[in-house]
């Protein structure tokens, strides 16, 4: 087992970054937030929970979380390889991830760190647009349909706008970020295993990880 983690605000691009670099690496793209958000388009108790949090722009508890994670672990394959996004976001969660990979004879090998300046992320995350089909993401600004309205890779018209992506909630996201945030830098930077990147050009971004893991 071996596991990875991108760290990064809102909008930093890890969702972008860890999708289009998942084959390259060979690490299994995992998302809180898309677990989260499956739960919740599922119904399940554990969505409705979530999302009483997540509309505010508010972390969902450690424990949910970390509930999560480990379940996948502990059901995943003895040789998976996790690129975690969007995970840890506490202290609290990532010394629980060291304790399951611990159990597993594992650790987290590097935290990459996206790093984009304030006013970037909040007209990238304003400007996200996604298909309720089938994931895809888009942005008003830079990455827009072929066809306005239509997603290019299902077809679908339903295209819409996370209710946590308004501007709003999102100060209060990256309050949350910043906040929380600066105890799990100062952790992985102690275990020497922290790699700043300079996250405001995506393709720069991915080629400087794809580089660092090769
Ligand atoms: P994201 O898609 O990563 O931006 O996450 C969207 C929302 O899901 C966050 O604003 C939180 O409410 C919740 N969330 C996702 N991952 C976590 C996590 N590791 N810890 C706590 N809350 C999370």
């Amino acid at each position: 087992m071996d596991a990875i983690v991108l760290l990064g605000a809102p909008g930093s691009g890890k969702g972008t970054v860890a999708e289009d670099i998942r084959n390259a690496v060979n690490y299994q793209h995992v998302s809180t937030g898309d677990l989260l958000r499956a739960a919740i388009k599922a119904g399940s108790a554990l969505g409705e929970e979530a999302k009483r949090y997540m509309e505010r722009g508010e972390l969902v508890p450690d424990e949910v979380i970390i509930n999560i994670v480990k379940e996948l672990i502990d059901s995943g394959s003895r040789d998976a390889r996790y690129m975690f996004d969007g995970f840890p976001r506490t202290f609290a969660q990532a010394e629980r991830l060291d304790e399951v990979l611990s159990s597993y004879g594992s650790s987290v090998k590097y935290v990459f760190l996206l790093e984009v300046a304030r006013p970037v992320l909040v007209r990238r995350i304003c400007g996200r647009r996604i298909c309720r089909q089938c994931g895809a993401v888009y942005n008003i600004h830079t990455k827009r349909p072929s066809v306005d309205g239509v997603c290019d890779h299902c077809g679908s018209k339903d295209i819409y706008q996370r209710a946590d992506d308004t501007e709003e909630t999102l100060n209060n996201r990256l309050d949350v970020y910043e906040r929380q945030t600066a105890e799990l830098i100062d952790y992985y930077d102690r275990k020497k295993i922290l790699v700043r990147v300079d996250a405001e050009d995506r393709l720069k971004t991915e080629q400087a990880i794809v580089a660092y893991l090769a």
